[in-house]
C-alpha cells in the first residue's frame, strides 16, 4: 500500500499508523475498510490458484486485519507475516503445537496465562518436555538449556512481572531455541517483541487490542518463513478461524487503538499512584510505577505500560466486599476494555495468588471518577 508519510510532522506516527492501519487504496465508491466478506468459498473456474478459494484457508477480511496488525507489531519488517485466529489460545496453541515435537523441551513461565498449565498437560501427553519458572528476575534463564523454544510472557498475567527480553532472547538464540513472547497485555503500542528479537509476537486481542469486550481473537506475527508455513497449516488443520465479522469488528477497532491505549493506560497510572496512599492495600503492582520491581526493565523495552493493576486486600472476604462496592468497575474477568473490569482472582484456582488478590483492568471513563469510586470501594469495604 502507498504508505502515508507517518510520522513526518515528527511525532511517533503511532496514531496515524493505527488509524490507517490495513486500509486498501482508496477506490472511487468504496468504503475506505470494505465490510466484512462473508464467503465459506469463492468463484474459482479452472485450477485451484489462491489467494481466495476456500474460507477455511484465507479471506480478504483477515487480509486486510493480517496487515494492519502486522503493520503495528512490526512495521517496516521485511519478511514479516501475520496471522489472525479465533481466539488467543488459538495462535498460542498454533505456535506450540506446530513447532514442538516429541522428544523436544519448551520452557514456558510458571505465572503466565492461567489456561497454560493444560496446554502443558497436552504437550506432555504428545511426549514434549515442559519445563517451567517465573517470569521475574529472568529467571527462565536457567531451565533453557536444550531448549527447543522460550515462550515469554512479559509483563505476565496476572501478577505483572518483567523480565528483559532482549537478554533472554539472546541466551535462547544461543541455544538454537526459538523465541516467543506473549504480547496481549502491553499490546504492539506497548511493546515490539520482534524488535526486541524475539521470532514469534503472540496475543489474545480479545483484550486491550480490540478494546470493547464483544470480539474473541488471537494473532501470530514472525519472521521465520518455515515456522510461520508451520504455524498457518496448523490453522488449517485446526481450522481455529475467526469469523468475517469478528475480523472486521477487530480492525474497527484497532483505529482507536492509540486513543484507548494512551488514556487507559494514563488513568492505570493514576488509580495506582492512589493506591500506593492506602494502608489496606498491600503488594501492589504496575510496571508504569517508578518504584514498581518490573519498572526498570519495563523502562527499557516497553513504550507504555499497560492498563492493568494487580494488590492484595487482607482476605478474601475483604476483596469481595471491594468488588461488591464499586460502581463504575463491572466485576468481571478479563482486562484492556473501554469499560473498567475488577476481580478477585483466587476464584479461578490456577493462579498463584493470595485469595484477596485483585486485578483491576483500567477503562476510559473519566480518570477522577474512577480514582473516587475505587477509593470510595476501600473505605467502605474496610471493616
Ligand atoms: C486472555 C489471554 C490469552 C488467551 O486469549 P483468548 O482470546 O481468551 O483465547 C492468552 N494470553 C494472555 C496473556 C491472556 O491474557
Amino acid at each position: 500500500m502507498n504508505d502515508p508519510a507517518w510520522a513526518e510532522g515528527g511525532g511517533t506516527g503511532e496514531g496515524t499508523r493505527a488509524v490507517r492501519a490495513g486500509l486498501p487504496e482508496p477506490v472511487k465508491h468504496e468504503p475506505a475498510l470494505p465490510g466484512p466478506a462473508f464467503a465459506a468459498h469463492f468463484h474459482l473456474p479452472g485450477d485451484p490458484t489462491g489467494p481466495y478459494t476456500y474460507g477455511r484457508d484465507e479471506n480478504p477480511t483477515w487480509t486486510l486485519l493480517e496487515r494492519a496488525i502486522g503493520g503495528l507489531e512490526a512495521p517496516g519488517a521485511e519478511g514479516a507475516e501475520t496471522l489472525v485466529f479465533a481466539s488467543g489460545m488459538a495462535a498460542v496453541s498454533a505456535v506450540l503445537f506446530s513447532q514442538m515435537r516429541a522428544g523436544d523441551t519448551v520452557v514456558l513461565p510458571s505465572d503466565g496465562y492461567q489456561v497454560l498449565p493444560l496446554v502443558r498437560a497436552q504437550l506432555e501427553a504428545y511426549g514434549v518436555e515442559v519445563r517451567t519458572a517465573p517470569t521475574g528476575g529472568d529467571a527462565q534463564l536457567e531451565v533453557l538449556d536444550g531448549a527447543k523454544l522460550l515462550w515469554i510472557e512479559s509483563p505476565s498475567n496476572p501478577g505483572l512481572d518483567v523480565c528483559d527480553v532482549r537478554r533472554l532472547v539472546e541466551a535462547a538464540h544461543a541455544g538454537g531455541a526459538l523465541v516467543a513472547v506473549d504480547n496481549t497485555l502491553a499490546t504492539p503500542l506497548g511493546q515490539r517483541p520482534l524488535a526486541l528479537g524475539a521470532d514469534f509476537a503472540v496475543a489474545s486481542g480479545t483484550k486491550q487490542l480490540t478494546g470493547h469486550g464483544d470480539v474473541l481473537l488471537g494473532y501470530v506475527v514472525g519472521r521465520d518463513a518455515a515456522a510461520m508455513a508451520a504455524v498457518r497449516r496448523w490453522r488449517k488443520i485446526v481450522g481455529a478461524i475467526p469469523g468475517p465479522m469478528e475480523a472486521w469488528l477487530a480492525h474497527r477497532s484497532i483505529a482507536t487503538l492509540q486513543l484507548r491505549v494512551d488514556r487507559q493506560n494514563a488513568t492505570a497510572l493514576k488509580v495506582a499512584e492512589a493506591l500506593r496512599e492506602q494502608p489496606e492495600v498491600t503488594g501492589l503492582r504496575y510496571p508504569g510505577l517508578p518504584d514498581d520491581p518490573s519498572h526498570k526493565i519495563a523502562s527499557q523495552q516497553m513504550h507504555r505500560y499497560g492498563c492493568v493493576i494487580s494488590f492484595v486486600l487482607s482476605s478474601r472476604a475483604h476483596a469481595d466486599r471491594f468488588l461488591d462496592a464499586l460502581r463504575l468497575v463491572d466485576d468481571a474477568t478479563s482486562f484492556g476494555g473501554v469499560r473498567s473490569t475488577a476481580e478477585r482472582r483466587g476464584r479461578w484456582g490456577g493462579d498463584a495468588v493470595p485469595e484477596g488478590f485483585i486485578r483491576l483492568s483500567i477503562g476510559a471513563e473519566d480518570p477522577e471518577d474512577l480514582v473516587a469510586d475505587v477509593l470510595r470501594a476501600l473505605r467502605e469495604s474496610a471493616r
